[in-house]
């Protein structure tokens, strides 16, 4: 049986981490969409055309070593305001939420553009500091600041925000979990217990 879980947000608001718990404990499939536009960007920043990049893009492409470094950040989030580049990753994007077993799909416009009828649907949110210093904790070895970071959040934020296409933003009918004061763990269980109730619906 299909049942699709949305969970949207920002930059290092927890939706990974969320995500795969969720997934994890209901025994669903998990996608991380973010992976499809680092995919793009990296190559971009190999000299390939982004739209060809994206109409060309294999499975096998989520696996470079790269893909989470900042700059295919910045490239992705500068491939993702491409609506070609965003056209072309949607029917993967949605044969995966409708597979067999559940899925959970995470990233930017899941709840509004790529599967408006998930069952459940999820803004995951955090305050731009708290975000920074998450994500400064991971780079902590790599001689960044706090501040560049900072700058780098809400850089990507103003760019996800403010696109045309498939902006950033909560669905209507999403439920919002500020994770900005919340462990890990509370935010787990807030995400579990409304899928239950929407399970029993
Ligand atoms: O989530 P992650 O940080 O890996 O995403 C990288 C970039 O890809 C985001 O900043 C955003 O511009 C883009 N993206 C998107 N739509 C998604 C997932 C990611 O536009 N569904």
């Amino acid at each position: 049986m299909a049942f699709t879980i949305a969970i949207d947000g920002p930059a290092a608001a927890g939706k990974g981490t969320l995500s795969k718990a969720v997934a994890a404990h209901f025994g669903f499939g998990h996608l991380d969409t973010g992976l499809l536009y680092r995919a793009v960007g990296a190559k971009m920043l190999d000299g390939v055309e982004p739209v060809a990049a994206a109409q060309a893009l294999d499975v096998g492409d989520l696996d470079r070593s790269d893909l989470r470094s900042a700059a295919v950040a910045e490239a992705a989030s500068k491939v993702a305001v491409i609506a070609e580049v965003r056209a072309a990753l949607v029917d993967f994007q949605r044969a995966f939420a409708r597979r067999a077993g559940g899925a959970v799909m995470d990233g930017r416009d899941i709840g509004t553009v790529i599967c408006p009828e998930a069952e459940v649907k999820f803004f995951v949110t955090a305050s731009a500091e708290v975000r920074a210093e998450r994500r400064f904790r991971e780079l902590e070895d790599s001689g960044t600041t706090y501040e560049a970071v900072l700058a780098d959040v809400r850089a990507r934020d103003e760019r996800d925000m403010t696109r045309a296409e498939a902006p950033l933003k909560p669905a209507e009918d999403a439920v919002t979990i500020d994770t900005s004061a919340l462990s890990i763990d509370e935010a787990v269980a807030q995400a579990i217990a409304v899928i239950e109730a929407r399970q029993q619906d």
